[in-house]
């Protein structure tokens, strides 16, 4: 069996004890992202944004994913570690319910990039306390779907005769199948 294609996915594992709430992803992202690049640096530009609670110990780095049009059903609350994190807050949708990952002038979806162009993504390079770390794994890629030999083989006749010539002659060899 042919083997298949392999693609590699990047994604960043989020270590939520190492985190201490400085910012500074938050920081580094929204410059990186700023138009010119590193002219200004507003975290409401940041792909990355951090849920900081210090009374009751919380640091939650969530970076953005997809852009969804319709707000979920669920508000869910989740206790870990005995600390309780409110509605929406694993959540990296940028949806129609909040304002988190939207751009704040234009209202637009972001979406994490992954730093697009850089070698690493800055927010890990900038976390000191290694709460933010790269994973890289191999997955299989979907095979492009192929032609079918017979697709092949007719956009040759095509090529060669004509699409009316091989319709006629279709059509002609039809009525002898039926005779
Ligand atoms: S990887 Fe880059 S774009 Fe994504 S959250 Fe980190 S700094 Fe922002
Ligand atoms: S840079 Fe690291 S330690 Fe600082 S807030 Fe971001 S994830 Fe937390």
């Amino acid at each position: 069996m042919a083997e298949k294609d392999k693609k590699k996915i990047r994604t960043i594992k989020i270590d939520v004890d190492k985190c201490n709430g400085c910012r500074a992803c938050e920081v580094i992202c929204s410059a990186f992202h700023a138009n010119p690049k590193y002219s200004s640096n507003n975290p409401a530009r940041s792909r990355i944004r951090m849920i900081r609670e210090p009374i009751r110990d919380i640091y939650l780095p969530v970076y953005a994913g997809e852009y969804t049009a319709a707000e979920c059903m669920g508000r869910d609350k989740y206790v870990l570690d005995g600390k309780e994190y409110g509605e929406c807050a694993f959540c990296r949708a940028a949806c129609p319910s909040r304002d988190a990952f939207k751009e704040p002038d234009s209202g637009l979806p972001l979406k994490c990039d992954m730093c697009e162009g850089e070698e690493e993504p800055l927010c890990v390079k900038w976390c000191l306390n290694e709460a933010l770390v790269v994973e890289e794994r191999e997955e299989e890629a979907e095979p492009e779907a192929k032609p079918e030999d017979v697709d092949i083989a007719m956009q040759s006749l095509i090529d060669k005769h004509g699409m009316q010539k091989v319709l006629d002659t279709a059509a002609r060899l039809s009525q002898k199948d039926q005779q």
